[in-house]
């Protein structure tokens, strides 16, 4: 993309109504609008990133066999009333009535809807294990939306529900979100830790939510600081294998690590003294095995291997995807502004012409940019007639790794520059080689 060519309305000032550093820099940076408190809309460089998120959960619920599907947002009330939510959920529900009067809601969650389609479809133990999922807009009337995208009114989830004959085959799938969720988030350049929760109104026995440590997170946390070393990384795994879910799931959740609502300072008390950490994090998502909570009620049973019909077992796991947007930044970000993880990054790379208009400048960073789109990388050029000063700026408060520099200076020798927007070291290089180098940096992001 040529910037000249792009939108991307970046802001000089700090705006005021933002308290928080992710929420001051993707309004700065040009990502998101808002249209009304807690909505959002989702300017080109927004919405970049939240697409590459969007394809990371998908990919990585797909290698762990979860099906992917889409359900609407708007919903009919009937289907909560049959769960009994409809009047338990309160006034984070948004309530709708129809030209006829009729009574919808805008989904905070789906269990309801997708109990529905199960229950019309499924009739057979021999139809499961099955997951399946989507990512769609939710809507929760929040009392206190802020922190920008972090706790919006509509927000964007991807929500999966497992549905299996019995107990086990549901934490099976349980082990297997917990996987699937870990690997999500380690390809983000995110930790997000898991820890034992409490239901709240989705209900159930097995919960654990994960969290990103960072100061400005709205939950309290208790920790076992050795759990920050554990790393899922880059080991294979067999969803099927239900030894090894189970493994992992163990490994991740021995030590202890609560949120403030499961908090136990007699166990936390065992925890030797220089490894407890109390701090705060920002949820990005929860993982629930709930047994027949639903299916129970609202009729979703199968025939088993006996004949006889029994309602399904299942669970509801959830990952906040427009939330971990602002969870990244939190977590990678300095003065002068964001800095994205090479997984979520909305261009691969930066490239800054030092002299627009000078004949052999635009010609090297034609070039450049061409090489790059042949890798299969996707470089911003900035081509405008600015300061090199003030393209700097923007490229570090848009925050893409790498940032090449085109100038006459160096392509007297043939070299351009690779500057690295983590670390701000510089390396002197032709641009084959820059090309070839950030070709196998992003080669070792794909999932
Ligand atoms: P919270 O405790 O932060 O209100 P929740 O526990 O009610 O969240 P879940 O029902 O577990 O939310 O939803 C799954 C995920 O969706 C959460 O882990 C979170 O990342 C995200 N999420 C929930 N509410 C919001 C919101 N208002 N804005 C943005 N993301 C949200
Ligand atoms: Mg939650």
């Amino acid at each position: 993309m040529r910037l000249s060519r792009y939108f991307l309305p970046v802001l000089k000032e700090d705006p005021s109504e933002a308290s928080i550093a992710s929420h001051r820099l993707m309004l700065r940076a040009g990502m998101i609008k808002q249209a009304a408190a807690g909505i959002y809309s989702w300017l080109p460089l927004g919405f970049k990133v939240l697409k590459r998120i969007e394809q990371i959960v998908h990919e990585e619920q797909q290698r762990a066999g979860h099906i992917p599907m889409l359900m609407p947002t708007l919903q009919s009330a009937d289907l909560w009333r049959e769960s009994g939510r409809y009047d338990d959920y309160g006034d984070e529900m948004l309530r709708i009535k129809d030209r006829h009067g009729r009574d919808m809601l805008y989904g905070p969650t789906n269990e309801e809807l997708i109990t529905d389609i199960f229950r019309a479809h499924v009739n057979s133990y021999k139809d499961l294990p099955l997951t399946l999922y989507h990512i769609q807009w939710k809507f929760r009337d929040e009392v206190r939306p802020r922190f920008g995208v972090m706790r919006g009114r509509e927000f964007l989830m991807k929500d999966g529900y497992n549905f299996d004959l019995t107990k086990e085959d549901a934490l099976h799938a349980y082990n297997r979100h917990l996987v699937s969720y870990i690997r999500s988030y380690e390809r983000m350049g995110l930790q997000a830790i898991p820890m034992r929760a409490d239901s709240g109104p989705i209900g159930g026995d097995d919960t654990h939510e994960f969290l990103v440590l960072a100061e400005t997170g709205e939950s309290e946390v208790f920790y076992d600081s050795a759990v920050t070393d554990i790393r899922l990384g880059a080991r294979d795994i067999d969803y099927d294998d239900v030894a090894q879910c189970r493994g992992v799931m163990e490994e991740f959740t021995a030590l202890y690590a609560r949120t403030d609502e499961t908090h136990d300072e007699t166990v936390f008390a065992q925890v030797p003294q220089d490894r407890r950490r109390s701090a705060r994090g920002i949820e990005v998502g929860q993982i629930f095995y709930f047994g027949t909570k639903y299916s129970d009620p609202m009729g979703a049973s199968v025939v088993g291997p006996d004949g006889t019909r029994t309602p399904v077992h299942m669970g509801s796991h959830g990952i906040g995807v427009s939330r971990l947007l602002g969870a990244i930044i939190e977590a990678n970000h300095d003065e002068r502004g964001i800095i994205w993880p090479e997984g979520v990054t909305p261009f691969h790379v930066g490239i800054v012409n030092l002299k627009q208009g000078d004949d052999q400048a635009d010609a090297a960073c034609d070039m450049l940019y061409s090489a790059l789109v042949a890798k299969g990388l996707e470089p911003l050029y900035d081509d405008r007639e600015e300061r090199a000063g003030g393209k700097f700026a923007t490229m570090d408060l848009i925050g893409l790794p790498w940032r090449i520099t085109v100038g006459p200076r160096g392509l007297k020798t043939g070299v351009v520059e690779l500057t690295s927007r983590r670390t701000g070291e510089s390396v002197e290089m032709t641009p084959e080689a820059a090309v070839a180098r950030l070709a196998e940096i992003y080669a070792q992001t794909q999932g």
